[in-house]
């Protein structure tokens, strides 16, 4: 995508640095703003540097859901106890295998203050729960389900609602970024925008002392004292960097602001940066989790091949990587009709018929697959049980005529976000290999010195699994920690 190098300039090379701080932030979405903050609040001095003429990044144009529990007053609110331990158990299951333990343990247990740190900083979490699963809710309600009370999820931790959603009349993302934004003008952190990071400035043991970058078509170069936090988000925009190491996510609309080229990661692996989990990814399907919950989400042979009341992002991934997004949800119109106008996004049915038979030849099935499908989940719903996937009983009833089915590859209107195709809407969640403290490890496990680095241009927790929340949440929690560190006080 980019055809400047990307490679080190060495530090004899720099005759004068045009800029100087103690720290500097590349890239102004939630992870940057975060870092600035926390790094400034411990005493550094900071400059934010931003390609476009704007902070938010893809943090800006989110639903603005984030991570948090061990008990916020939110959740208490709403009558919910939660611990700690129960979260990080949770996301170990959700997140991996291979999820990183230490830092969901870290993530986990600085949940709390977390929460209290963002409210602090003013952003508003309404104390009332949408009970219902979904991408974003439709009202303004402030806490939400991820899939904790789903099979196997509930077997693996008390279940609670973890989903804190910033208060918004739609997606919350903006306010989260608008407030942010406030909280670093009002720190007095100096923001560089237009100003696009391309290389790492190096000194001769290898210590990150700076970097160059572009503004208005010049090279500008700024010397960082103690460290470089990137926050430059992830690589799912950059298809040469998809095809080699995330093929499966090939060709499929992107989830972002469409700035994600990963540059910050290239620039940092030139330096000598290991990079962790780098096929991992979201997969936002095309699907309203409402319906698919109601209904039977199933393959090209009719079968189903997961529970409907996960959070929808891991029918994203089981669908992508088994089953190529070929998937339908097939509802009844009782099923159809239960779902409020307002959260359907758009979605109307693609096949009507009075019997399975017919659908499933309407769809192109092989003749008797379907039928077989949805004989055996009425018989076990009769008596509200799913012995195949274990969907919550509360989502169980037979399934009765007249019968729809919604092809996921036709995909739907997200409020805000327009029309969405192709099945599935994609990020990457792999990235460079950090400590919890955000030091950018080499291959041989070694931080670079002087190199920091949060958000989606690292792996930071995620393995091949995924909860949304996580993203906002890791992005802010390990972007404050990198900001403090790379002042020097960890
Ligand atoms: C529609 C949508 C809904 C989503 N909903 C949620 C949700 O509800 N909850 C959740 O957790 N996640 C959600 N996500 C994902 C989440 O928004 C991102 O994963 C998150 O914003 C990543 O944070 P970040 O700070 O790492 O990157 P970003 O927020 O993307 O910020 C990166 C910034 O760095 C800048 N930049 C990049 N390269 C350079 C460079 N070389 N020099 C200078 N600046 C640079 C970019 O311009 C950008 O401003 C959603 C995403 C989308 C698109």
């Amino acid at each position: 995508m980019w055809k400047s190098s990307v490679k080190p300039v060495a530090a004899a090379e720099v005759r004068e640095f045009d800029h100087e701080a103690d720290v500097v932030v590349v890239g102004y979405g939630c992870a940057g703003a975060a870092a600035a903050l926390d790094a400034q609040a411990s005493g550094a001095d900071v400059v934010l540097l931003e390609r476009l003429s704007a902070g938010g990044g893809s943090a800006a144009l989110s639903g603005g859901e984030i991570y948090l529990g061990g008990g916020t007053p939110v959740q208490q609110a709403c009558g919910f106890d939660d611990s700690a331990d129960d979260m990080e158990q949770f996301l170990l299951a959700a997140l991996g295998p291979d999820a990183d333990a230490e830092k969901v343990a870290a993530y986990s247990r600085g949940s709390r203050e977390h929460f209290d740190w963002l409210v602090g900083h003013g952003v508003p979490f309404k104390e009332s729960l949408w009970d219902s699963p979904t991408w974003v809710p439709p009202t303004d309600d402030g806490l939400m389900w991820m899939g904790e009370a789903a099979h196997p999820f509930a077997a693996a931790a008390a279940p609670a609602p973890r989903g804190h959603r910033v208060t918004s009349d739609g997606f919350g993302g903006k306010v989260l970024m608008q407030v942010l934004g406030e909280a670093v003008a009002k720190a007095g952190i100096p923001v560089h925008t237009d100003t696009g990071a391309q290389r790492l400035v190096t000194d001769v043991d290898g210590r990150v002392v700076g970097l160059v970058a572009r503004r208005e078509g010049r090279d500008v170069t700024y010397r960082a004292r103690r460290g470089i936090v990137l926050t430059t988000g992830g690589f799912a925009d950059n298809a040469a960097m998809v095809a080699t190491h995330a093929p499966v996510l090939a060709g499929l609309p992107v989830n972002s602001d469409g700035g994600d080229d990963g540059r910050g990661i290239a620039m940092a692996q030139a330096a000598g940066a290991a990079v962790r989990n780098m096929a991992a990814g979201q997969v936002g399907i095309t699907l309203v989790p409402g319906m698919a919950v109601r209904g039977m989400v199933v393959d090209e042979r009719g079968q189903r091949f997961i529970n409907e009341d996960v959070y929808p992002g891991l029918i994203g991934q089981a669908a992508l990587f088994k089953h190529g997004l070929r998937v339908w949800v097939v509802l009844d119109e009782q099923a159809y009709e239960e779902v409020p106008e307002v959260e359907r996004w758009g979605v109307r049915p693609h096949h009507v018929a009075e019997t399975v038979a017919e659908l499933e030849a309407e769809i192109g099935m092989p003749d008797g697959a379907l039928q077989t499908s949805v004989a055996e989940y009425n018989r076990h719903a009769e008596r509200g049980a799913d012995p195949y996937f274990h969907k919550a009983e509360r989502w169980l009833r037979p399934l009765r005529a007249p019968f729809a089915a919604i092809d996921v590859r036709r995909g739907m209107s997200a409020p805000e976000y327009g029309d969405t195709g192709g099945g599935a809407e994609v990020f990457t969640l792999g990235g460079l290999r950090t400590t919890t403290d955000g030091a950018v490890l080499d291959h041989d496990g070694v931080a670079i010195p002087g190199l920091y680095a949060a958000g989606r241009a690292t792996s930071s927790m995620h393995a091949r699994g995924y909860i949304s929340g996580t993203s906002l949440g890791d992005g802010t929690y390990f972007g404050r920690r990198a900001g403090v560190a790379a002042a020097g006080l960890r």
